[in-house]
């Protein structure tokens, strides 16, 4: 018996393969619990068997759990591969979507039914969760279903050698899915020849381009043509958050970003996420557009995934293309043909659709590697829906997440299925993407709720979505215990550690609004044991937006009313009207609610650097700060910890230095430096009080490469044992498992 990642992934055949060279007979079986198999032959030819079985697996398949044992000797002629089986509510994993593979790449290169055809695939490669409606992975199930195989497709599909042996999106030329060419939404072409030669025209003219891909729509345009990128922005009232750029071919890629042979294996993948790197000083010429990253120094590259990316870079003259969701600002990524026309028809140069239907929506995954690890920031195609294997049952545990950055989780016996990526609850569409898409995954999961955990933040949509969600116990998880949690949850720890949550915004239980938590905690509870000192927001939500009103909500804290009459720049162009408005609020208590967001000091002295005074995305003030950060700069500011941290002497040390006209690299070095000398210098205050020695580190902040490898080289120096996130996002994406991980064990102890 085999668990793990073992369907629609070749693992069959496989199978088939290995027990014919070793001359065993027996069967093998798919059952919506496991792979069955059953083999009778010599010892010998067994036990190699087994070593081919561990050794040779197909890429994207896991092997989780392998079960053997020995069963009365029955006699079978051959080795055979039986139909599906439907056991019982139990199920195996569906498989993430893969990339396309080169055995399919040269299929569309040579004569025959599959030449130039854009969705080719095959047992190793194609689309998986995208398509699939149903369990058992099936055609049936899944959105090719309304494609009646031919003949020689059939042939492939049901001889056990064929690489395409039960294939089940497999297609070509004369029976499967293809593309359509619509301009102003009149048909143009349903040839792939004319369409490709159409479209990278279109492009390498400067036109945008919406193209229907894998989990959804794309919006396309050269990534060196600084006037469509600057209309791409435009077009999707998105002012300065980085694009992704689709390159096309590693070699090109690497002329223009530094990659370690980590990053390398990440960017080729099967999973084919976006990476982020950082982008080489000298490129050739011509150079990306300026506007693509917002000047920062860190780009979101991928490489091709669909036939259709090779089809048309063997087209497109320019060496890249950005690769941005079809949507508008803040909506999930589109899947609909006819709201693609409708739409999009008026704003763009072309529209590329086609029809096979997108059952479940995925965004491109983004990753970027830190300390020698994938970190998953952005968990869509090509990672989910695997699951992660928990070291407590979660049986029907349904947790709703956090309100921006959503992903939802639910519980299967040890296994933990975090949705795809879903985005800002606040959006209407997205909010109703998030309630569909619950409904598809239980039902697919098979998913029988018995518990609820949600957030503690009463007005939260995913609040509200798990309270109304029927008559079961539910548990409320505080936000940054959810962080820790989560981590604990993907390094399978169930004991007392030290949690450190650094992060932007989230509900604390005394009304204030927590983000630089220091905890002693298990799964189960947490004591808050440091944070950062309280800092007025001025404006709420708005001062997360405006890190100018953060830089004077800390001024006003260490200098007072006086701090207007300090000589720096970002002081001297400040609106004195508007200043002095700030601190009225400050001063009179109005809308000021109170922060230990680790996020918001960040926010500060972006804003004290001048770098950001009004963001235009999220977390740009903490990106922008990174992307200054310098090598072989030791130096740190002072900062005490008492019954807080508290940064007022830090405060005064960068105003002395930017007075001093010292570079912004260095202040902003020694400003990380700090923060990570404070998160050692407060966990060696718990371990001296609490005898842990484990820390546990999550939180949005924590994407920050300087600062997490920092942390971790600090605390591993200093003989702590130290935990973080990999598979699961530090961000908010990863709040859902901490408040499954939670619920699990309080119903384990009894307390729900
Ligand atoms: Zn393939
Ligand atoms: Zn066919
Ligand atoms: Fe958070």
């Amino acid at each position: 018996m085999v668990n793990g990642l073992v369907q629609g992934v070749g693992f069959r055949p496989f199978i088939y393969r290995i027990a014919i060279r070793h001359e065993l007979t027996g069967w093998v079986q798919n059952t919506n619990e496991n792979v069955k198999i059953l083999v009778t032959g010599t010892s010998e030819n067994i036990n190699q068997f087994l070593i081919s079985l561990k050794e040779e697996v197909p890429p994207a398949a896991m092997i989780e759990e392998m079960i053997a044992k020995e069963v009365e000797p029955a006699f079978f002629p051959e080795f055979s591969i039986l139909g599906s089986h439907n056991l019982s509510d139990e199920i195996t994993e569906i498989s993430p979507d893969i990339a396309v593979c080169d055995d399919c790449l040269e299929d569309m290169g040579k004569p025959g039914f599959r030449l130039d055809y854009a969705f080719v695939n095959c047992t190793n490669c194609g689309p998986r969760f995208t398509i699939i409606s149903d369990l058992p992975y099936d055609r049936s199930q899944t959105t090719m279903s309304s494609f009646e195989m031919c003949p020689d497709c059939r042939r492939e599909y049901e001889t056990v050698t064929d690489r395409r042996f039960h294939a089940q999106p497999t297609a070509c030329n004369l029976c499967g899915p293809h593309y359509q060419l619509y301009v102003r939404d009149l048909l143009i072409s349903d040839q792939i020849d004319t369409i490709t030669t159409c479209i990278s025209d279109k492009i390498d003219e400067g036109g945008i381009v919406l193209m229907k891909g894998l989990g959804g729509m794309h919006l396309a345009c050269d990534a060196f043509n600084e006037a469509s990128v600057a209309r791409m922005r435009e077009l999707k009232d998105r002012e300065g958050k980085p694009f992704a750029v689709l390159f096309r071919d590693i070699e090109t890629l690497e002329e223009y970003a530094e990659l370690s042979e980590i990053e390398k294996q990440s960017l080729l993948s099967w999973r084919r996420p976006i990476v982020l790197l950082n982008k080489k000083k000298k490129t050739p010429s011509p150079e990306l557009a300026q506007n693509l990253n917002a000047g920062l120094n860190l780009i979101g590259v991928m490489l091709p995934y669909l036939p259709i990316h090779h089809l048309l870079f063997r087209k497109l003259k320019t060496q890249a293309i950005v690769l941005t969701s079809g949507n508008f600002s803040s909506e999930p990524i589109l899947i609909e043909n006819q709201v693609a026309l409708k739409d999009f028809s008026p704003l763009v140069d072309a529209i590329v659709l086609h029809n096979r239907d997108i059952f479940n929506r995925t965004d491109d995954s983004v990753v970027r590697v830190i300390g020698e690890k994938e970190r998953v920031f952005r968990r869509s195609r090509g990672y989910a829906p695997a699951p992660v294997r928990t070291a407590l049952n979660t049986e029907g545990i349904v947790a709703f997440g956090a309100e921006l950055t959503n992903c939802f989780c639910s519980g299967k016996g040890h296994k933990a299925f975090l949705s795809q990526h879903i985005g800002d609850l606040q959006n209407i569409e997205t909010a109703l993407f998030y309630e569909s898409t619950i409904a598809r995954l239980l039902k697919l999961f098979r998913i029988r709720p018995s518990l609820l955990a949600v957030d503690m933040h009463p007005s939260y949509v995913s609040t509200r979505t798990g309270s109304e969600s029927g008559d079961f116990p539910l548990v409320r998880v505080q936000h940054h215990h959810a962080h820790i949690a989560s981590c604990m949850a993907e390094n399978r720890l169930d004991e007392k550690v030290i949690g450190i949550a650094l992060d932007g915004t989230g509900y604390g239980p005394d009304g204030n609004i927590w983000g630089s938590e220091f905890l002693i905690c298990d799964l189960n509870e947490f004591t808050r044991e440091l944070h950062f000192e309280y800092i007025p927001l001025p404006g709420g939500d708005l001062a997360v937006e405006e890190p100018w009103r953060m830089a004077i909500s800390y001024l006003y804290k260490v200098f007072g009313r006086e701090f207007t009459e300090i000589d720096i720049p970002a002081i001297k162009r400040m609106d004195s009207e508007k200043t002095g408005l700030i601190i009225q609020m400050i001063e009179k208590k109005i809308n000021c609610p109170l922060t230990s967001g680790a996020g918001r000091l960040f926010d500060c002295v972006a804003s004290l650097l001048d770098l950001v005074q009004v963001a235009s995305f999220q977390a740009e003030g903490p990106m922008r700060l990174e992307s200054l950060v310098i090598e072989n700069c030791q130096e740190s500011y002072e900062f005490t910890i008492e019954t807080a941290l508290n940064f007022d002497l830090m405060i005064r040390g960068i105003i002395e230095d930017l007075k001093q006209n010292l570079e912004n690299t260095i202040i902003a070095t020694k400003f990380h430096n700090t923060i990570i000398q404070a998160a050692w210098c407060a966990a060696e205050i718990l371990r001296k009080k609490q005898g842990i020695s484990k820390v546990v580190l999550s939180g949005g902040v924590f994407q920050n490469k300087y600062l997490l490898e920092g942390v971790i080289n600090l605390l591993e120096k200093n003989k702590f044992e130290v935990f973080s996130h990999a598979a699961i996002p530090a961000n908010d994406g990863g709040i859902a498992l901490g408040q499954l991980a939670v619920a699990s064990k309080r119903r384990e102890l009894k307390c729900v």
